[in-house]
């Protein structure tokens, strides 16, 4: 056991839950070797101990590996299938296309109809960039350009960005702030700490945003974690990192959340003010809470606010966009994910008509607005999510989430079998984080050889649970069409997992 605990760090998280999946009877036989594949975001792909857990089926809130077993999916894939893993309107929708037009391309003012930026009268067959742009009410949004993915969203819009900011005659106006988790807590000195095992307190801390943006060069640039640039000679030089909105982790003796907030909207400011305003073109984060300082900062200075929604968009927390629910009214949006509900790949920018007027005569003027990919507005996955924002408006999802959620939040603190603290837990929708931490002190990581995180998120999967696992953050990001019950199982797992924990750091 205690081998599992001294793996190389990066074979680490992963490895540990292939480990504990060999001892597991139950999903014997189940794993594969991956040596052929490169996998995304897996270490150590040489070593003989890494096994994938294969996904055969899906099924409602749940999907079965290659043996039968039943998993709890309470990440809906990465965030994705929030309509759940067999809607069949969703099948239905990409088979009608694929039998009349499986794909053309959307390049030199060709298009096809589902993606179609304009509707040819009001009896056609509904266009995805209208349906979309109806969703978002936060801020007025004039266009949509259709991406593969949320990391191609986000590069488009540092694309987009740039290519407004030479428009408008500002050529140094470039640089682009985005936030960061803490370096501190990533430090790789860690690595080589040794700590004993007399640890009996294990915290949990309570956290509703992320420092992801995507892996693609300019998208992991963005991105805030240590992890996405080491090695990879990132992050570009045009980005800066500012403060981690983690209040409870890094607020100051006595400070209150607002008074935290207003730290950070200075701190935003002096940043701005340090590299010089006419250097800084645009601001990026997920939408949370405390944003309004932060709104001010950045108007205030010219620079663009762009949200990017591709986790929250479409119902996640309970409102279309979490900048509906933080009143904050970005200039640029990006999404995925959920736009088709996972089924197949698709994201958006959605831009500003102040951004996109000066888009369009810039192109005008030079011929061409020469950024695109082969499958932006691929018919299929278009025709998909449209058939998916039908589904939501059909199906009332913001209400069916708002139904389900405080059961959801109920995974903490109360079920659990642990002696945690308890601390608030924010109206966060179906999105729920949890961190570990000794002590009952949110400055007391456990080393990360430990696995910590990495054995709870074995620890579920041992009781047919599947959860997102980042050392010891552990995100959970259930189908929106989970039922009571469903949610009921999620908890009891989640609580079981937690038991088996707190006995092995003890
Ligand atoms: N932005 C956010 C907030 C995300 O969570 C993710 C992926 O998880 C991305 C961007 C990148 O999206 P993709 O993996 O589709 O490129």
């Amino acid at each position: 056991q205690e081998q599992l605990f001294r793996a190389p760090f990066l074979a680490r998280l992963y490895a540990t839950e292939a480990s504990l999946r060999k001892e597991d009877s139950s999903t014997e036989g189940n794993s594969f070797k991956g040596h052929d594949m490169l996998a995304p975001f897996t270490a150590g792909w040489q070593s003989n101990d890494l096994d994938h857990l294969v996904i055969e089926k899906s099924e409602g809130s749940y999907v079965y590996d290659i043996n039968g077993k039943k998993y709890l999916d309470a990440l809906a894939g990465l965030w994705c299938t929030s309509l759940g893993g067999d809607e069949p309107r969703l099948v239905a929708a990409a088979t009608e296309q694929l039998n009349k037009l499986p794909f053309y391309h959307s390049f030199w003012n060709r298009t096809t109809k589902p993606s179609l930026a304009f509707c040819l009268s009001e009896t056609e067959a509904p266009d995805l960039a209208k349906e979309l742009l109806e969703t978002f009410t936060a801020s007025k949004m004039a266009k949509a350009f259709f991406t593969n993915s949320g990391s191609e969203a986000n590069d488009t819009q540092v694309k987009l960005v740039w290519y407004y900011n030479n428009a408008l005659g500002r050529p140094n106006k470039k640089k682009f702030i985005a936030r960061a988790k803490s370096y501190v807590d990533w430090s790789i000195d860690y690595l080589f700490q040794f700590s004993c095992w007399e640890h009996s307190q294990l915290l949990i801390i309570i956290f509703e945003f992320r420092w992801y943006h995507g892996s693609t060069l300019i998208a992991a640039s963005l991105s805030g974690l240590p992890a996405l640039h080491q090695k990879f000679d990132l992050p570009a030089p045009f980005v800066r990192h500012t403060d981690c909105p983690h209040y409870w982790r890094y607020h100051l003796p006595g400070e209150t959340e607002e008074e935290f907030s207003t730290r950070l909207a200075n701190n935003l400011e002096n940043l701005i003010l340090k590299e010089g305003p006419e250097t800084i073109a645009a601001f990026i984060a997920e939408p949370v809470m405390g944003a309004g300082g932060i709104q001010a900062a950045v108007k205030k200075y010219d620079i663009l606010f762009i949200a990017d929604e591709v986790i929250r968009a479409f119902g996640r927390l309970g409102t279309m966009y979490g900048s509906d629910k933080f009143n904050i009214k970005p200039d640029l949006v990006s999404v995925a994910k959920a736009l088709s509900s996972g089924y197949l790949p698709i994201g958006a920018v959605m831009v500003s008509p102040e951004v996109s007027d000066v888009i369009d005569s810039q192109s005008s003027k030079l011929g061409s607005f020469s950024h695109g990919f082969t499958y932006s507005g691929h018919p299929v996955a278009c025709a998909v999510a449209i058939e998916t924002l039908k589904i939501y408006k059909e199906r009332n999802i913001l209400d069916q989430v708002n139904r389900i959620a405080p059961n959801f939040k109920m995974v903490l603190p109360d079920t659990s079998p642990c002696n945690i603290l308890s601390l608030q837990i924010r109206g966060t929708g179906l999105i729920l984080g949890t961190e570990f931490v000794d002590n009952n002190s949110p400055n007391d990581p456990f080393p990360p050889e430990w696995g910590v995180g990495a054995y709870f998120g074995a620890q579920c999967e041992k009781e047919g649970m599947l959860v997102r696992v980042a050392g010891d953050n552990i995100m959970m990001c259930p189908p929106f069409i989970m039922s009571p019950e469903e949610v009921g199982e999620l908890i009891s797992k989640h609580g079981k997992a937690l038991g088996a924990t707190e006995e092995r750091v003890k």
